[in-house]
């Protein structure tokens, strides 16, 4: 896959590259990251990509020229139509486990970071296939939130991770694709189970003892039910959306019927 990043700042992208995931993959050829220089792609001496607001206002705007140019200049390459133009905004659909997924399946993603006021409005509408927020908050340019694409991208691409098994037990995998309560114990987009390693008992804090007992079918099932009742607690959204298996249901059921014993007990 390849990713191909539009930006003012390719030197930020230089050490994020260099570790884990990005790194690997760069490694192992899953992934090829190319980093345009917005200014490469401007017309004039100062090599300039902003200008000021028109109707006024405070900041500067990313002009649409040097943008447009680039984008063109990468258009015969791999992917073709279907390759997304992705412009990282604040105001684009919110970046989920599902859209790395979506991204994950395609040959290529073009990725554009906008800095100051933003983006001239018309490369939203005639260049960008979408725009693209990692979050309801403010950053200061889209260098970051490109590399978080670009991480929770390439951690999906096949023989990236050292154990794949990992992945499918992670929070919101396979999220409105892997059925719940599927045999492999993914999770089925709902959070991940929680984790213990050695020691066994730390500052009085046991490991529950299921975890140590090997019995891989009673472990199986608590994770499970570990899982949902942490999804059940803090994200319930996500349940409404996940199509239960018998299982689920009766863990479920299980669950909410200690949540009443216990609030009845405190009363
Ligand atoms: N004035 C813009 C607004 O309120 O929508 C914010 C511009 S922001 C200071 C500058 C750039 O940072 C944006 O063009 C975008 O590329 C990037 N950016 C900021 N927050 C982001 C977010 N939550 N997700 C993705 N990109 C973001």
């Amino acid at each position: 896959m390849i990713f191909d990043v539009v930006t003012i700042f390719p030197d930020f992208f230089s050490s994020i590259l260099e570790y884990g995931v990005l790194q690997r993959a760069r490694a192992g050829g899953q992934a090829k990251f190319r980093l345009h220089d917005l200014r490469d792609f401007t017309d004039d001496r100062h090599r300039t990509v902003d200008d000021r607001p028109f109707g006024g206002g405070p900041g500067m705007v990313f002009k649409p020229e040097p943008l447009f140019r680039a984008v063109e200049a990468l258009k015969p390459e791999p992917g073709g139509a279907d390759s997304p133009v992705v412009l990282l905004s604040p105001q684009g659909r919110l970046l989920t486990q599902s859209v790395a997924e979506e991204f994950a399946r395609k040959e290529r993603v073009v990725l554009l970071c906008g800095r100051y006021e933003g983006v001239d409005e018309r490369v939203a509408q005639h260049l960008a296939t979408e725009e693209l927020s990692i979050g309801d908050y403010v950053l200061t340019g889209g260098e970051l939130a490109a590399a978080v694409v670009m991480e929770a991208v390439t951690r999906l691409l096949p023989g990236v991770l050292g154990n794949e098994e990992s992945r499918e037990q992670d929070s919101f995998a396979g999220a409105g694709s892997v059925a719940a309560g599927s045999a492999s114990g993914g999770a089925g987009g709902i959070l991940d189970c929680p984790h213990y390693t050695r020691p066994a008992e730390f500052r009085g804090w046991k490991v529950p003892e299921v975890l140590l007992s090997g019995d891989h079918e009673e472990i199986r099932r608590w994770r499970r039910r570990r899982a949902l009742e942490k999804t059940w607690r803090r994200r319930p959204d996500l349940l409404a959306s996940l199509p239960l298996g018998q299982e689920d249901g009766k863990l479920l059921e299980e669950i909410r019927q200690a949540a009443l014993e216990l609030a009845g007990r405190r009363d």
